[in-house]
């Protein structure tokens, strides 16, 4: 049997990649911040048949825990540094913490992210990880800083995570490969974090969001905070390559209110349109503008000509679905 003590040591320590300056093993971890910046700091909790089903490959679970957070400091414009997991797990299974922990190591080394301490105990499969990253004084994209005027802008692609989800409930039937396909951007989300940087370092971007609950629910809070509107064009919102073979209402109800896509919506004047182009093609994310931001409340729809729709899209509640 494994202790908790050889848990950790085995799958978790290792050698220290310098960004923290005390890493596991003491009461606390020490950061040594770069002067002058900001830590932002996030949380995300992946509940067992809450965020993933049961059984779920431990592997792909190490990638998606640590993606989900890497998002969160995606939107805010701030670089990875360090983080720690907190872990509740009906057994020490040698086989699962081996996946898991390749899984999370392989994303943090592709972003420098240093495990630097955590929790470890016995309970229901529970896997919380908080995110340590840095940005300068007044750069973060924070939700409230869309202006009336600003294009609405989102990363890569819309809707394929929940197609999957569809495939898997038995509420479409979809060929394997494309289930499969599907699933795959479901299981192992691409946090933007280049894309975000870039995005804050370069002042391209006003406000920005991950979008894991879906567009329309999670572009709500930047019009809320920033007490602004929007209008959408719904042909104008990439779907995923998988959705994109599907029928138009399916393709519009799941890129706007899909969930689990982790691109981010961002805002940004109209005089940034090159310079966002050209850093989306930098760091290998494409970018597509698919509204703008106006004064008036709440969230308009238009076709690609810019007739008005009637689409009622709403979003993912965990509370009430
Ligand atoms: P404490 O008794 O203070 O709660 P623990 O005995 O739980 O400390 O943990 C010992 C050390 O191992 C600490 O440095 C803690 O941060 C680290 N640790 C525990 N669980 C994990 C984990 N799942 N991942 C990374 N570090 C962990
Ligand atoms: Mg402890």
């Amino acid at each position: 049997m494994l202790s908790e003590f050889d848990l950790i040591k085995q799958y978790f320590v290792r050698p220290l990649a310098g960004r923290a300056a005390l890493g596991i093993g003491d009461d606390c971890a020490l950061l040594a911040p770069t002067p002058g910046m900001q830590t932002a700091i996030s949380s995300d909790m992946l509940v067992e048949g809450r965020h993933f089903f049961a059984g779920e490959d431990a592997l792909r679970l190490g990638h998606k825990s640590l993606a989900v957070n890497l998002s969160d400091l995606a939107a805010m414009g701030a670089r990875p540094v360090a983080f720690t997991l907190a872990l509740a797990l009906p057994a020490a299974e040698r086989a699962w913490l081996d996946g898991f922990s390749r899984g999370l190591f392989a994303l943090a080394d592709l972003h420098r992210c240093e495990l630097i301490g955590g929790d470890t105990t016995k309970g229901p499969l529970n896997i919380c990880i908080t995110v340590f990253g840095e940005v300068a004084p007044g750069r973060a994209l924070r939700r409230s800083a869309a202006r009336a005027g600003d294009d609405i802008w989102v990363s890569g692609t819309l809707g394929d995570a929940r197609l999957a989800l569809a495939g898997y409930r038995g509420e479409l039937t979809l060929p394997a490969e494309a289930q499969a396909a599907a699933g795959t951007r479901m299981h192992t989300p691409t946090p933007r974090v280049a894309l975000g940087v870039m995005l804050a370092e370069r002042s391209l971007a006003h406000a920005a969001i991950d979008i894991s609950d879906g567009l329309v629910g999670d572009l709500g809070h930047i019009l809320e905070k920033s007490r602004v509107g929007a209008t959408l064009n719904a042909d104008a919102l990439p779907a995923g390559p998988v959705l994109a073979t599907q029928p138009q209402a399916l393709r519009r109800a799941f890129t706007a209110a899909g969930g689990d896509d982790y691109e981010i919506c961002f805002t940004a004047p109209a005089s940034r349109r090159d310079a966002i182009l050209a850093a989306g093609a930098e760091c290998g994310t494409p970018v597509t503008r698919i509204g703008r931001i106006d004064d008036a409340a709440g969230l308009r729809w238009t076709d690609a000509s810019g007739a008005p729709l009637p689409l009622e899209l709403s979003s993912f509640d965990h509370f009430t679905q």
